[in-house]
């Protein structure tokens, strides 16, 4: 029905005498009055001259060509006070500025939302709005519109994030160069609540003064806090402990899983050396007829020792295929460490299911570190399984609510580690702080702009359905 998209590079692409480029159109605007209200004194000022201004809006799409908006206005001087004044115009552009707030919004959006670096959205405003803006301008606008974002944090911006607060939160923190970043995240609705950068190593006595701080906005408000999730990290349990002392701390399950896979990965590795050893070595030269037995036998077993690098990560796997599990079998055959080993996995993946207490969780817990120390070999390579962060990430089997992993603020780390590896790096500090606070006025208003795709998705498809 629909012919495919074809892609046609922009006509301008390649053009080096400035006058190939498309010539403007000139919109003329008239702001020319006899007399205006004089802003300090507030009573008439009459027209003593007129000027113009040319300002750079957003071009035509269809035409191709820019758009010039050229601005007749008056000026003004006021008798009763002496001073001089021109007709407002801040609704079209900011003073001395050249281009119009239209542009400078869709240039921020570009940035802010879309992620774009500043030089695609200085050709991306040219492609596709025929206006030029030079990407220093464009860097210039976004860390303004950054600084003013930071000022509302504590204030409209937690009104709104606040608003159907689970009382769930995680905390966490990203290290980049000098630079650390604390946040809180609600763990059940994912949208980032506060932020602070420092710029050294967060000590206790940061994360408290960060954390306290929260509180008192969570306490202005009646908000309660029901549970919260950190990674296993030792700034936060003394901390937790102290300002919100009944409520439940959980360490992220995420975290203690993988240093219990890495730990099975490991001991597979050192049962995989040992079993190499045991290949017994051939000499050069023609084999005779024994030694051909023995050669087949020992290729046999390298090959079963390729497999299981191959395949490891079928030991550390939680949910199998079919394939995968037959596959596996055939790896486990006649090998009793390594069915063992597989085993403790399941174990561990047992320890973590919703459907049962705590109190069995720790029990099966107990065993199973028993059992492990009943292998002479892989107990060393398994010692991850005694640590008491195990003990800490079973908190959430008690509580109905709590989120098990910090999942909800690493997913707003990883945006921010993305953004500092591939679009632009920031450098200073108060640029992080901009950054950031531009970034959750984003995340905050997501829903929004699906909300309105979802809308305009409905008005398309009404007009085919009543065809039909
Ligand atoms: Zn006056």
């Amino acid at each position: 029905m629909y012919g495919p998209g074809e892609y046609v590079p922009d006509v301008t692409e390649g053009i080096t005498d400035v006058a190939e480029l498309p010539r403007p159109c000139r919109e003329r605007r008239s702001r020319n009055y006899a007399a205006r209200r004089c802003p300090h004194c507030g009573r008439s000022a009459r027209r003593y001259g007129t000027a113009s201004r040319n300002l750079h809006d957003l071009g035509d799409p269809r035409s191709g060509r820019p758009n010039n908006l050229v601005i007749s206005y008056s000026k003004h001087h006021c008798r009763h006070c002496g001073c001089y004044f021109a007709c407002d115009l801040s609704d079209l552009a900011l003073p001395k500025c050249q281009y119009t707030r239209r542009v400078q919004q869709v240039a921020v959006r570009l940035v802010v939302e879309d992620g774009l670096p500043y030089r695609a959205s200085s050709w991306h405003l040219w492609r596709d709005h025929r206006v030029f803006v030079p990407y220093a301008t464009i860097q210039n606008w976004v860390e303004a519109a950054g600084g003013k974002k930071i000022e509302t944090l504590s204030s409209t911006y937690l009104d709104e994030a606040l608003a159907n607060f689970s009382g769930y939160l995680t905390i966490d923190e990203v290290y980049d160069g000098p630079f650390c970043i604390l946040s809180v995240v609600d763990n059940r609705r994912y949208n980032r609540l506060a932020f602070r950068v420092l710029d050294h190593k967060p000590t206790r006595r940061d994360v408290l003064a960060f954390l306290r701080e929260f509180k008192n906005q969570l306490d202005r408000r009646v908000l309660k806090v029901r549970g919260i999730t950190t990674d296993g990290s030792s700034l936060y349990p003394k901390v937790l402990k102290k300002l919100w002392p009944n409520e439940p701390h959980q360490s992220c399950e995420f975290h203690v899983k993988k240093e219990i896979v890495r730990a099975v990965l490991r001991a597979l590795a050192r049962l995989r050396k040992e079993m190499k050893a045991k290949i017994p070595q051939l000499r050069r030269g023609r084999p005779t007829k024994q030694q051909q037995a023995q050669t087949r036998r020992s290729k046999g077993l390298q090959q079963r020792v390729a497999e299981l690098f191959q395949h490891r990560h079928l030991f550390v796997r939680h949910h199998l295929s079919t394939a995968q599990k037959k596959s596996l079998k055939k790896l486990l055959r006649g090998q009793r460490q390594l069915r063992a080993l597989r085993q403790i996995m399941d174990e561990v993946y047992r320890l973590f299911d919703r459907r049962c207490k705590r109190a069995t969780a720790l029990r099966r817990l107990d065993k199973l570190r028993k059992r492990v120390r009943r292998f002479k070999r892989l107990r060393r390579a398994l010692a991850k399984l005694n640590s008491p962060n195990l003990e800490k990430a079973l908190v959430f089997l008690d509580h109905k609510g709590l989120g098990a992993t910090s999942n909800a603020v690493e997913r707003s780390n990883r945006r921010f580690r993305k953004a500092q590896k591939s679009i632009y790096r920031v450098r200073t500090l108060p640029h992080v702080q901009q950054r950031l606070a531009r970034d959750l006025h984003r995340e905050l208003r997501a829903c929004k702009r699906a909300q309105t795709l979802k809308t305009l998705h409905r008005a398309r498809s009404a007009p085919i359905s009543a065809h039909l």
